[in-house]
């Protein structure tokens, strides 16, 4: 059967926040790599499980507690099969990209990572996947070394293999750049780091938005990303490891639930994932997150990347012809993320003239400043689109950017 067509316009029925008046208008969300907008389905999941099957899990015998076990373990086989991991050991709950990355630099890191040792990651990392690594390189006496990128933001791998050298224990890199929108292809470094023996992180974190991920096909051995970027909720993420490296990774956190038996004298664990989950996890949130991955997954994957790619350069266009105006980030393969400078004007200021015009648009650094060094800019402002923007959307934001040159004149 013949799916419906790609709607937006009702699509945007789930989202009470489009039409919701802000500053007297409807608002103009284009803000979805800073945080998604939860639709309504989601919320309703959420809803329903802590009204009526809350209680928690992985204790007791109680038939609540058991279901509510199996609604959470439901939950994580939705993320398996999104991700295609292959098996359910290998998805271990986190807080978010953040703890997901810093509990591979606690437990991997640690375990792996030596004076004299090296972490390769690329010029265009989000401090999540910088900051962990920095911590773990001061505290071993280990060096972090950068992949450089060009002006157009794009990475430069013509020497990887001289990067990869004998002392190097993990590349990390970004899938999809946060303030520049490339699209990395990590395939292909995964590939090249694993001939050199090196391991690869990615972070996945814009990416899963926009692009079908296969971990399996990618040949990942680390891939994190956050429930919020991705029409769930905040609070929830995933870490994905390879269950051959997850096994020989020591805990991290220590308490509840990731236990076989506790003496005074010594505590043994228990097996994936469960090992990485200490304490009452985020029932509510990961339930939420399998019912954002039902949601996207009812409206089609390969049908919403089609969408955001005919709007972002329909969106490309438009900017490009805005006198004055610079886009940030022109690399060949992009997802729906635009950056762009004003001549003579301050992202700041571009961000809050166009709020008051009801239009969310980011203005900032982006949790970026290399990214921001590199290209020698202190800010940008950055729209993001998602599958419930419209070219109308687009339109609103172009006529946002004359009326600040305007006022700057
Ligand atoms: N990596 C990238 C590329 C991101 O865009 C973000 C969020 N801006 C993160 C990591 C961190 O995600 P979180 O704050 O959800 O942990």
């Amino acid at each position: 059967m013949t799916p419906p067509p790609f709607d937006p316009t009702t699509i945007r029925r789930d989202f009470p926040l489009l039409t919701t008046p802000f500053h007297g208008k409807p608002m103009i969300y284009l803000d979805s790599a800073v945080s998604g907008l939860v639709p309504l389905p989601v919320l309703g999941r959420m809803d329903h499980y802590q009204r009526l099957e809350h209680t928690n899990v992985h204790r007791g015998v109680s038939t609540l507690s058991q279901e509510a076990t199996d609604r959470f373990e439901e939950a994580r086989e939705k993320v398996r099969s999104f991700l295609n991991a292959a098996s359910t050991k290998e998805i271990i709950w986190t807080r978010g990209t953040t703890e997901a990355i810093n509990l591979v630099a606690q437990t991997f890191g640690r375990a792996n990572i030596h004076a004299g040792d090296e972490i390769l990651l690329s010029a265009m990392e989000h401090h999540a996947n910088i900051v962990p690594w920095q911590m773990l390189a001061e505290e071993r006496g280990a060096k972090l070394r950068v992949i450089p990128m060009s002006d157009a933001g794009e990475l430069i791998l013509d020497d990887l293999e001289a990067l990869l050298t004998p002392h190097t224990k993990l590349l990390g890199v970004v899938q999809v750049s946060n303030v520049l929108g490339t699209i990395n292809p990590v395939k292909e470094i995964i590939a090249r780091a694993h001939a050199k023996g090196v391991p690869v992180l990615v972070d996945g974190a814009q990416a899963v938005p926009h692009l079908t991920v296969d971990v399996q096909d990618l040949d990942a051995d680390f891939y994190v990303f956050s429930g919020h970027k991705l029409s769930g909720p905040t609070g929830i993420g995933v870490l994905y490891g390879k269950k051959a490296l997850l096994e020989k990774m020591p805990p991290w956190h220590g308490g509840g639930s990731m236990i076989l038996s506790v003496s005074w004298e010594k505590t043994t664990y228990i097996g994936l994932p469960g090992k990485f989950e200490a304490g009452t996890p985020a029932i509510t949130q990961a339930i939420g997150l399998g019912a954002a991955l039902d949601y996207l997954q009812g409206l089609g994957l390969d049908r919403i990347a089609a969408y955001e790619h005919e709007l972002l350069h329909y969106a490309t266009e438009k900017l490009s012809a805005i006198e004055g105006l610079c886009i940030v980030g022109n690399a060949k393969a992009k997802a729906s993320v635009l950056s762009f400078v004003l001549e003579g004007i301050h992202p700041h200021d571009v961000g809050s003239i166009l709020d008051h015009d009801g239009i969310v648009v980011r203005a900032g650094h982006h949790c970026a400043q290399p990214v921001m060094q590199r290209l020698g800019i202190p800010a940008t402002t950055r729209a993001s689109f998602a599958y419930f923007n419209t070219r109308e959307d687009v339109n609103a934001l172009v006529a946002g950017i004359l009326k600040v040159q305007e006022i700057f004149k």
